[in-house]
């Protein structure tokens, strides 16, 4: 039998629930696919910069990520080399009244859940495997279920939000048009009873440190250099390299994090090279990571991944509503995606090469907040008060429900939410 979607988005996490949920909640019928399971962990520091902070506002979820007990971040402090600290106040704002850092298996269960009270059907243990065609225009996909069934989904728009080695994009040969130079390399746990002042970022000799409050009364503490050197301190453990790069990196910020409790293993990233992926094609559009990629150290993948499924979103629905054509509004997408990026793809490259000097990283940072600074201008820009109705269909011909019997693949535990 034969499954309908105006989108199928593949990939279950800030960029594809965001992008699922808007569409939806303008009236589109869409399925929002993820091989993980629901409401796993994934890789990540978790900073929000107020930009992210702003489309939770806007999307109405912000308040579920509050009401878990995420601390509210009223600052960030900038340590450089042990010479200087500088500190930014953050000002609240319609919105924004503070940074959060929320664990990415709670941010992403409260993003999924949205999507699929706003009608979207959700499967969690499903790995899309390609993409069927029809005379070069991607029409739908090719995906096994967590029991071994195979199905095929047709749709009208694929969105490929899989990540870094996204399958939608390697299956439609999505070209990268742009490839960055310097990829760090990460490592990061969590502590118990660490004094933070807020966000700090800390820049020395060749490496950067920072510690982000979290959720369960834990911090984030995170190191980072180029990927030859962290392999030179490995040598002697995971442990002694953390140990030695935040000596480095924070020499006057360690001794608060020695007197913490680690706990949990430490995690560790490393050395991919930004890079700039097509964003559309005929039937097909990538979002998140799996479009638009930069190193970790400027913890703002998240942000701009909210930020581009807003622009996707409002892409697609000027297209499907008949306001221009769908090419256009993609190409729309691409270009204002890339005009916001690219000063901040630039400065994250410069700093993931850990070749700076105080004087270079304090330029860096300047160009960092400065692209942060208009992404918020834009976002500012658009309608605000977030619109949770399921069904503010501004789309045409749309049925006002569907039977469950339609979609035979909803009967596997795999599937929640959904059917409006
Ligand atoms: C070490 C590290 C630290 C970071 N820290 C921060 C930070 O502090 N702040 C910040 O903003 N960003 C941070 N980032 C970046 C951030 O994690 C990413 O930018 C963000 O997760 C991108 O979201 P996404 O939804 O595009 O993709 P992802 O989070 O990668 O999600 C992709 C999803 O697609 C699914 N998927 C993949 N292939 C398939 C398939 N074939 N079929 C079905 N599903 C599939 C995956 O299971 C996954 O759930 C960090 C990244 C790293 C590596």
């Amino acid at each position: 039998m034969d499954t309908h979607y105006d989108a199928i988005v593949v990939g279950a996490r800030v960029a594809g629930a965001s992008t699922a949920m808007l569409l939806a909640r303008a009236g589109a019928r869409v399925a929002l696919i993820d091989r993980s399971r629901h409401g796993s962990d994934t890789l990540s520091t978790h900073g929000l910069m107020r930009a992210g902070v702003l489309q939770l506002a806007r999307w109405g979820v912000l308040e579920e990520v509050v009401a878990a007990g995420t601390p509210a971040i009223g600052r960030t402090l900038f340590h450089y080399g042990g010479e200087e600290t500088v500190q930014v106040s953050i000002r609240p704002s319609p919105g924004v009244q503070a940074l959060y850092a929320p664990r990415r298996h709670l941010l992403d269960r409260i993003l999924v859940g949205a999507a699929a009270a706003s009608g979207v059907d959700v499967a969690h243990d499903v790995a899309v495997t390609g993409v069927l065609t029809d005379h070069g225009r991607v029409e739908g996909v090719t995906a096994t279920t967590g029991d071994h069934r195979r199905l095929k989904l047709r749709s009208r728009l694929v969105i490929g939000a899989d990540g870094i080695r996204s399958t939608v994009a390697s299956a439609v040969g999505a070209p990268v048009v742009r490839r960055g130079r310097s990829g760090g390399a990460v490592l990061y746990r969590y502590y118990a009873g660490l004094e933070t002042a807020g966000y700090e970022w800390a820049y020395g000799d060749g490496a950067a440190a920072g510690m982000i409050p979290t959720n369960d009364g834990l911090t984030c503490v995170f190191v980072a250099t180029d990927p030859g050197r962290m392999r030179e301190l490995r040598r002697d453990g995971t442990e002694a390299a953390f140990d030695a790069l935040l000596g480095l990196g924070a020499p006057d910020q360690r001794h608060r994090v020695d007197a913490a409790t680690a706990g949990g293993r430490i995690h560790g990233w490393g050395g991919l090279p930004g890079f700039v992926r097509e964003a559309a094609g005929p039937g097909w559009a990538l979002v998140g990571d799996a479009g638009y990629f930069r190193d970790p150290i400027t913890t703002h993948g998240m942000t701009d991944a909210m930020r581009d499924a807003e622009l996707l979103a409002t892409a697609v629905l000027a297209g499907w509503g008949g306001r221009v054509t769908e090419s256009a509004a993609l190409r729309d997408y691409q270009l204002r995606r890339d005009a916001l990026s690219a000063s901040l793809f630039d400065a994250t490259d410069r700093i993931a090469a850990y070749d700076w000097d105080p004087s270079t990283i304090r330029q860096l940072l300047r160009r960092v907040s400065s692209a942060m600074t208009d992404e918020v201008e834009l976002l500012e820009g658009l309608p605000t008060g977030p619109d949770q109705s399921p069904a503010r269909r501004i789309l045409p011909g749309q049925r006002e429900s569907r039977d469950e019997r339609e979609w035979p693949w909803m009967s596997t535990s795999s599937f929640s939410g959904g059917s409006r």
